[in-house]
């Protein structure tokens, strides 16, 4: 038998990226190999998120594609996991034909399994239609993880959320707050420094939660960071933090020499503090722009997520995010129009009553504000040499593109050996789009200029496009 392969769509965040790279290792440990198309593969799996807007809409279109790939090659078959599969269910087969299998959260492992329970349906003429969809779990799965960079790694140390903001479907979709156990988390970030990896990003829907449930008072984040930082590892990042939950002891280890990377994740949702209680946040906006500034004082990129368009949002309470907005001055925000998700408070509590044209324009306002804050940020970045963590290609053939410690994009130009490599940069250029440079480090070499040198022989800068 040949091998068979494999092919992932993943939707939503980070977290679902690195669930998908566990879905990758248990088919690996099958024997099953990654595929670089869809058409190549003999197993697809949609990897799903509830979060945004319309997910099961683009689950069935994308499953559309899928059975055209099937009309070529009848021994295909799909799987669904992840947020959507875990509240469809079985409603998954009847929205789309073309759907063998659905997995929940909590039964990854057992995808080859249902994978050969799917197929024996099939072989038999019968429509696939087999399903493992348990609770959600007390523990995080265990997975052997496939991972997708051998440099950068991602680390869950907390599961679920059990902040129920009125707005969001977390809770429901991915369950209560599990934390891990300090010691596997900090077993796996030594195993990865030991393997060479450069950066590790612990991910959580709320780091600073992390521990809450383990009823261990010594059980904190900022404890867990602070054992991170005597790891030989040069970078440790974390996603996404809660203004409600950040403590000043994890504020104070931004002001020390460590491997904690100067950016922090955290959304502030909105400007107004009525909305902020309608959205049930915890905190206002005042408390909000302290943390803000005692982050910015250490040198943090502060970035964030707003809402607008929420329910009880007047026109009052957007001119308050927006106000808010000019003051945090973040170096980035995503920003997003409210959209009802079944299930959640907000939804049975109040109509969606913003019309979408209005949502449109306050988003188009937030968007142009920060994007002007954004371009001015990045403009003070000029003239500092900073280190860089070099990801991949940029666009353009030559040039490199890598992030910051405080995850600002760095293009300049390179050679593809620097991929995976920490290398320093003095900024020439800084704009909306990020930061240009030219390299400043020993490690670089010019292709084909002999062995490597302390300073470029010549200047080398990227022009931001
Ligand atoms: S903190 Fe609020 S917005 Fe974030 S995952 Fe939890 S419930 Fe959702």
């Amino acid at each position: 038998m040949s091998t068979r392969r494999f092919y992932i769509y993943t939707w939503g965040c980070q977290m679902n990226e690195h669930k998908s790279e566990g879905m990758a290792g248990v088919l690996a440990r099958a024997g099953y190999l990654p595929a670089d198309d869809p058409a190549h593969a003999d197993v697809v799996l949609f990897n799903t998120c509830m979060v945004r807007e319309k997910p099961v809409h683009k689950i069935i279109s994308e499953a559309g594609v899928i059975a055209q790939l099937k009309e070529k090659n009848p021994t295909l078959l799909l799987g669904v996991g992840g947020c959507a599969a875990q509240a469809l269910k079985e409603q998954l087969f009847r929205k789309s034909p073309a759907i063998d299998f659905v997995f929940g959260s909590a039964n990854i492992s057992q995808i080859p399994e249902l994978i050969e329970q799917a197929r024996a349906r099939r072989a038999l003429g019968k429509p696939g239609w087999v399903m493992a969809v348990d609770k959600i779990p007390d523990k995080i799965e265990d997975l052997p993880f496939l991972r997708a960079s051998r440099f950068q790694a991602k680390v869950t140390i907390t599961e679920g959320c059990s902040n129920f903001c009125s707005f969001c479907i977390v809770p429901y979709t991915t369950g209560l707050l599990r934390s891990r156990l300090p010691g596997d988390i900090l077993a796996e970030v030594s195993e990865l420094a030991a393997q060479g990896y450069k950066e590790v990003q612990l991910l959580g829907q709320n780091v600073d939660s992390y521990g809450k449930d383990l009823k261990d008072p010594n059980i904190t984040f900022a404890n867990l960071l602070r054992a991170l930082t005597e790891i030989p590892i040069p970078r440790i990042r974390f996603t996404s933090s809660h203004p409600q939950d950040i403590t000043d002891d994890v504020i104070a280890l931004f002001g020390e020499e460590n491997n904690i990377c100067e950016h922090v994740h955290m959304a502030v949702q909105s400007g107004s503090d009525k909305v902020l209680a309608d959205m049930r946040r915890g905190y206002t906006t005042e408390q909000f722009l302290q943390i803000v500034k005692a982050l910015q004082e250490r040198g943090v990129n502060v970035t964030t997520d707003i809402i607008v368009g929420f329910p009880t949002e007047t026109e009052e309470d957007f001119q308050e995010t927006v106000d808010l907005v000019k003051r945090a001055r973040f170096g980035g925000a995503f920003i997003f129009k409210y959209s009802p998700r079944p299930g959640t408070i907000a939804y049975y509590k109040y109509r969606d009553t913003v019309p979408d044209e209005e949502k449109q324009r306050r988003l188009e306002i937030l968007l142009a504000l920060q994007k002007q804050i954004t371009d001015e940020e990045n403009r003070k970045c000029v003239g500092q040499t900073v280190e860089v963590l070099v990801e991949g290609p940029a666009r353009h053939p030559g040039f490199l593109m890598g992030k910051t410690r405080d995850n600002r994009t760095v293009v300049f130009e390179g050679s593809s050996d620097l991929i995976g490599e920490l290398v320093h940069v003095t900024i020439t250029e800084g704009s909306v789009a990020g930061l240009a440079g030219q390299t400043s480090s020993g490690l670089y070499t010019f292709a084909g200029q002999g062995p490597a040198k302390m300073k470029p022989t010549r200047s080398v800068q990227a022009k931001l496009v």
